[in-house]
């Protein structure tokens, strides 16, 4: 997948106009670009990685840090979008802010060990 595909992957979270909003500069959109390539990477091959789990909330902090929105945990969308999550989708979208996260207990990286 090259560069440009992945940015269009994450829109509309990556838009133009959210980042002059954000008054985000020339850097600040670089490291944005960096870091949603580096996020599609785990999301798309975690088993590359020795704990996907961890580098996919280390990005969502950076990239929250980087859009220039205060690092919470609460807010992490992508965690459960790595490949062969089986947590449900709908749910924890709707639970986006409140801090609940919906585990499928079989899930291969979020279920019970
Ligand atoms: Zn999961």
């Amino acid at each position: 997948m090259s560069k440009d595909d992945v940015t269009k992957r994450f829109k509309p979270v990556w838009n133009l106009p959210l980042a002059v909003d954000r008054n985000i500069d020339q850097q600040g959109m670089e490291k944005l670009q960096e870091l949603y390539n580096a996020l599609g990477e785990v999301l798309d091959h975690p088993h590359r990685y020795p704990d996907p789990v961890t580098t996919v909330e280390r990005l969502e902090y950076a990239l929250q840090k980087t859009w220039k929105f205060e690092e919470d945990s609460k807010m992490h969308r992508y965690w459960n979008q790595i490949r062969g999550c089986t947590c449900p989708q709908d749910d924890n979208f709707l639970a986006l802010g409140t801090g609940v996260r919906y585990h499928n207990s079989s899930c291969m990286w979020h279920g019970e060990k």
